[in-house]
């Protein structure tokens, strides 16, 4: 299987946040065999690698260096099934939405609530992506990692992926070394689905549904987004662009005094979690823009790409977000968007 490698390649229309990007070297990579071979080119060629899946949580900047590699190893198995439970082993380039859509019409429950997140099955373990009340840790068992310089193919236990808030060991000890090529989910057929997040069970009771089915959340979950957050096909994004700060307990009182409507989430261990779009709302509003760049207008939290602006624009934005959170609450936001 000989690789293929494209020069000069333009990698606006493979993010979300469509910026203009022009990568050395693209390869497109469906095996692992494939993947091998273009990391021995790199290496031989003396070039970075930088790995790309939907290109929905990265800000590429207007030329790339090196190799880029599109992941599409696609495969869908049911490795094991009886009358509780299924598992799953599912390719990292295959589409997250569909992959929980057809969870959806198999009825194998808890992958509804994470319905509409763009990007692919490989890089939902990275930041592990989480929405409405569900992150997606609870259902991984294992994922399978080719290892950047050994070449060697490896399996990490869930235990093992320290999975937390966005965040995993593939962003830690394993960032940059780790290439996911393959995930497995347990998903159960008789568990209780999760209907109790705020959003949700509001647009659920409007529509007088008391005890939703998992389709109703499926449909619930992907009427919410939609009507919350922009349409990528339209206006560039990445979603949320900031994680929301984790703070001990006593600053956010404090904080609180002078900023008594400040949304807040009780954590565990004396931590609170802050709401980083309240927190640029306040600072710098929604619906701000400076040229091609700015807040989305339902949700300060979100950056968007009115189209014509290059990575360093959007990112030029993104500290002056910083900047003004920083100035104002004294609290510093750490980018949720991989920024290369
Ligand atoms: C409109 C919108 C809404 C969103 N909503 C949510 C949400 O509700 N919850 C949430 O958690 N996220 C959300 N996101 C963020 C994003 O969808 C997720 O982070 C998603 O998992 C990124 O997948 P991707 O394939 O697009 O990754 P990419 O953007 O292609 O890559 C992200 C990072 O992972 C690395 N990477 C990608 N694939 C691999 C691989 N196979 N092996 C190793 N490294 C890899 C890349 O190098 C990069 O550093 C949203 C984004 C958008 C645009």
């Amino acid at each position: 299987m000989a690789i293929t490698i494209e020069q000069q390649v333009q990698l606006s229309s493979h993010t979300t946040m469509g910026v203009s990007a022009i990568a050395q070297y693209v390869a497109r990579i469906d095996s692992v065999e494939v993947l091998a071979e273009a990391f021995a080119w790199a290496k031989k060629n003396k070039v970075a690698v930088l790995v790309l899946g939907g290109g929905s949580n990265v800000l590429l900047p207007s030329y790339y260096e090196g190799l880029v590699l599109l992941i599409g190893i696609k495969e869908k198995l049911i490795i094991h099934e009886n009358e509780h439970t299924v598992e799953l082993e599912i390719g990292a380039g295959e589409n997250w939405h569909e992959l929980v859509e057809w969870t959806v019409e198999k009825g194998w429950i808890g992958l509804e609530n994470l319905a509409l997140i763009p990007g692919s099955v490989g890089a939902a373990p990275i930041q592990n992506i989480g929405a409405y009340g569900v992150e997606v840790e609870e259902y991984i068992t294992k994922v399978q990692y080719m290892h950047t310089e050994s070449l060697e193919l490896c399996w990490i236990d869930r235990e093992e992926c320290d999975f937390g808030y966005r965040n995993s060991i593939f962003k830690k000890e394993l960032k940059a070394k780790a290439i996911i090529v393959k995930v497995r989910f347990k998903l159960p057929k008789d568990a209780q689905i999760k209907a109790d997040y705020e959003s949700l069970r509001h647009f659920l009771m409007h529509q007088g549904i008391d005890e939703p089915s998992q389709q109703q959340i499926f449909n619930a979950v992907i009427q919410v987004r939609q009507s919350r957050l922009p349409d990528t096909q339209t206006l560039g994004s990445c979603g949320s662009f900031f994680k929301n700060p984790l703070l001990p307990t006593e600053q956010v009182d404090r904080l609180k005094t002078h900023f008594p409507d400040v949304k807040t989430y009780p954590m565990p261990d004396g931590y609170t979690k802050v709401a980083a779009g309240w927190l640029i709302d306040k600072a710098v509003g929604k619906g701000f823009r400076k040229g091609q760049v700015g807040t989305y207008d339902q949700q300060a939290l979100v950056i968007v790409h009115h189209g014509g602006a290059n990575g360093d624009q959007v990112h030029e934005f993104a500290d002056f977000v910083q900047s003004e959170v920083s100035d104002m609450f004294g609290i510093s936001l750490e980018a949720e968007v991989q920024i290369i």
